[in-house]
């Protein structure tokens, strides 16, 4: 065995209930006396309820889906104005991808609260967006120094949303295990990862209301960033950003339509992880395993319900050959990309 893995600095504290008390804990650590609040007009009463004992010194609801450039400047200037020393980001990865914004250009520390599995909060990957164009990069700057996870703020996440989000998070897991930088820690972490949203997410479905699948969930989707964060992009990311770049699709419900389409492309071709994925998954194979996951969790199921056009296919699959990693497990051909994407906006069963 032979690899090299670099640990993120970074503070987990999880305890469902307890936001408020972790949040106040983590600002007295970072001495901080002027805090920005981060949160979208939806999640507003949330967080003004678990930083009401805070030093704010500004809230700041202007947020938008993949942070639009001049929505980044205009919380800037906000933080300059304000002399805000510290970030508080409540929300989904729009609102923490606001936040990495912020301290991209700032260097201030964020302290990132998810309402949502996306799991931007455990990543040092950054994007914004001018006009069409989306452009992500790394930096440690936007990596928050502590997540504040509490499941309690998740319930109000509506079931649909909280599958499409669920599956965007096993997306992180299944595609770290043939990522570019793929190795036996990331691998460990997103098999345990799936092996938790696989427990979790039918409990979200079966009762919205219950605490402990939502924890299954949240922990599983920190897993699964974390392994992601590690390993990098596969194919399923690079699929998800051209289609999600190209034709406006909503996020999380695009990794949820396209995975299992990836997974049966490339699960012949990696049957070691496809082994451990299936015991993760609790069934005889990953694909049978994620198959059944999606029928019980209702997960959405095409490109063409989400908004994709037919006659969008071919570019998207070129798009796609373009980007492809070069590691990826098996050769990503033109035809065999087109059928790929055409089976998932069609709904095909991938089994
Ligand atoms: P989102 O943040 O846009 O949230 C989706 C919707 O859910 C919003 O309307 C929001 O108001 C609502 N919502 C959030 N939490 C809620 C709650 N607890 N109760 C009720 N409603 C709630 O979507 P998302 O899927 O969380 O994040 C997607 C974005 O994150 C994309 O822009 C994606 O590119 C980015 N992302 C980045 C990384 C990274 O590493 N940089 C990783 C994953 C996702």
């Amino acid at each position: 065995m032979r690899f090299v893995h670099d640990i993120l600095p970074q503070r987990v504290r999880f305890a469902s209930g307890a936001a408020a008390e972790s949040l106040a804990a983590e600002i007295a650590l970072l001495g901080s006396e002027r805090v920005m609040v981060i949160a979208g007009p939806a999640e507003k009463d949330l967080a003004e309820r678990i930083t009401a004992g805070l030093p704010v010194a500004v809230r700041h609801d202007d947020v938008a889906m993949h942070v639009p450039v001049e929505v980044a400047e205009r919380a800037r200037a906000v933080a300059a104005s304000h002399e805000a020393d510290a970030l508080v980001s409540i929300g989904g990865g729009s609102t923490t991808g606001l936040a990495k914004a912020v301290a991209l250009s700032t260097g201030l520390p964020i302290v990132a609260v998810p309402t949502t599995y996306a799991g931007s909060e455990a990543t040092p990957v950054w994007g914004l967006t001018e006009g069409a164009v989306k452009t992500t990069g790394t930096d440690p700057r936007v990596l928050p120094r502590t997540i504040v996870y509490d499941a309690a703020l998740t319930l109000s996440l509506p079931v649909e949303l909280s599958v499409a989000s669920g599956l965007n998070a096993l997306a992180h897991c299944v595609d770290s295990l043939w990522a570019p930088r793929t190795d036996p820690l990331n691998q460990a972490l997103a098999v345990e990862g799936a092996r938790a949203l696989h427990a979790g997410l039918p409990q979200v479905v079966a009762q919205p209301d219950a605490l402990e699948g939502r924890e299954q969930a949240l922990y599983g989707a920190y897993l699964a960033a974390a392994a992601f964060a590690s390993a990098g992009s596969g194919l399923h990311h690079k699929i998800c950003h051209v289609l999600g770049g190209m034709f406006s699709l909503p996020h999380a419900q695009t990794h949820a339509v396209v995975l299992p389409h990836v997974l049966a492309f490339n699960a012949p071709f990696v049957p070691e992880a496809e082994r451990r994925l299936a015991v993760a998954l609790d069934a005889p194979t990953a694909r049978e395993g994620l198959a059944r996951l999606r029928d019980r969790l209702h997960a959405p199921r095409s490109l063409r319900d989400l908004g994709m056009p037919r006659d969008g296919i071919v570019k998207a699959a070129e798009a796609v050959v373009a980007a492809a990693p070069a590691g990826n497990p098996r050769p990503v051909a033109p035809q065999a990309v087109t059928a790929l994407i055409e089976s998932a906006w069609e709904g095909a069963d991938p089994r």
